[in-house]
């Protein structure tokens, strides 16, 4: 059987949880996490990174440093992961959902001011398979309006819009390292925190309310309750197995991106002949390899597709379900202008094996497999 996805191991991830656990220092906060967000705001030029227990838990860290009042809205896409748009239901938002680029399947930019009233708080770039938004359209309308930005780079770990690393464009960014992600901690994310007026409060929410962060730095000579908060920092041991990804990550993003042309080059012929549609990655965009999708002509292809591969032991899935059409999205949401792409374009898509170590083997029984359903 070809998996779908197999979590990031480079080898090193015991010999660090021993560390960890030999330091008497399992709680958050330790070397492990220091040594992974110093090397994140070193390697990503980030203000300030913060690990978090999740992508998710990122992403509600950022919703409650917007501070939403009841009756706020934030604009995302409908074609993303419940957790993005969660964040801020959480938090009292009301979702506005604009419509995909069929091309990348990110947020249409130009689809966005057309969403905006006066109760707009924010917008929120998910950056799908580690392809840039139009970050330079997205963050003027952001300041033309006075919106925050929350970027989704869930999937975007590694990859640049215009040289820039993807989550330290916006006011905050959101990395996961679950471990269907390019580097992973098992469940683990952090949150980039941009603007440094949010780093102080970020702390503080992150530390169940208190000014802990403070304490230990010596700023202040007891720490105290001093608003709102919750747990949101991981243990060691699991920084301690990112931290022997973090320090490969060249390796494991050079092996992800081999495996992506791989499949690129595999497919351009059916492309040209109009049977599959390939990714595209816009000018200025460096991704990271996250996944690697092609876009069948139809819902029914797709399902044919996914049952041929399964019949030859090879796991292939698609995502998302629009979240507008979903029961909760239904609830929490509207959609924004017309649903031209998005439904359409994601009941084509569908994603292949993909992960640190795919061997060339493997890969060829896919691309093989892929070519024999469409006999060429
Ligand atoms: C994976 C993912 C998340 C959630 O991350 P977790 O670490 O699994 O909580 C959020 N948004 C997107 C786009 C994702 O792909």
């Amino acid at each position: 059987m070809i998996p779908f996805n197999v979590p990031p191991c480079t080898g090193h991830e015991m010999k660090y949880i021993g560390e960890a656990v030999a330091s008497h220092k399992i709680c958050g906060d330790g070397q492990f996490t220091k040594r992974c967000s110093a090397w994140m705001e070193e390697r990503f030029h980030a203000h300030r990174v913060l690990l978090t227990t999740s992508g998710t838990t990122a992403l509600d860290m950022a919703s409650l440093l917007c501070a939403l009042q009841p009756g706020d809205e934030v604009i995302l896409p409908s074609f993303t992961f419940s957790s993005t748009a969660n964040a801020f239901v959480n938090y009292g938002a009301k979702l506005v959902f604009v419509d995909v680029r069929p091309d990348t399947m990110n947020i249409d930019e130009t689809k966005i001011e057309a969403a905006i009233t006066s109760r707009t708080k924010a917008i929120v770039a998910m950056h799908y398979a580690g392809v840039a938004c139009e970050m330079d359209t997205i963050m003027a309308i952001a300041r033309k309006h006075k919106l925050l930005v929350i970027e989704d780079a869930a999937q975007a770990v590694m990859s640049t819009y215009k040289g820039r690393a993807l989550g330290t464009i916006g006011d905050f960014g959101c990395f996961s390292f679950h471990e269907t992600k390019n580097y992973s901690m098992g469940e683990g994310g952090a949150i980039l925190i941009n603007a440094p007026e949010y780093v102080e409060r970020a702390e503080i929410l992150r530390e169940k309310g208190t000014d802990r962060a403070r304490f230990f730095r010596g700023q202040v000579d007891k720490y105290t309750w001093v608003d709102l908060g919750d747990s949101f920092l991981p243990s060691e041991l699991n920084a301690a197995y990112l931290w022997a990804q973090l320090e490969m990550a060249d390796a494991i993003n050079a092996d992800r991106l081999k495996s992506w042309k791989s499949y690129y080059d595999a497919f351009a012929d059916l492309e040209k002949k109009g049977l599959v549609t390939l990714p595209t990655v816009p000018e200025g965009c460096v991704h990271n390899a996250h996944m690697f999708y092609l876009k069948c002509r139809d819902l029914e292809e797709r399902t044919a597709l996914i049952t041929f591969l399964k019949a030859r032991d090879i796991l292939a899935v698609f995502h998302y379900v629009p979240l507008h059409s979903a029961p909760a999205g239904l609830r929490f949401g509207r959609f924004s202008g017309e649903d031209v792409y998005t439904t359409r374009e994601s009941d084509r898509l569908v994603r292949l094996p993909m992960y640190y170590g795919l061997t060339a083997d493997d890969q060829a029984k896919v691309i093989r497999a892929v070519r024999d359903f469409y006999g060429v």
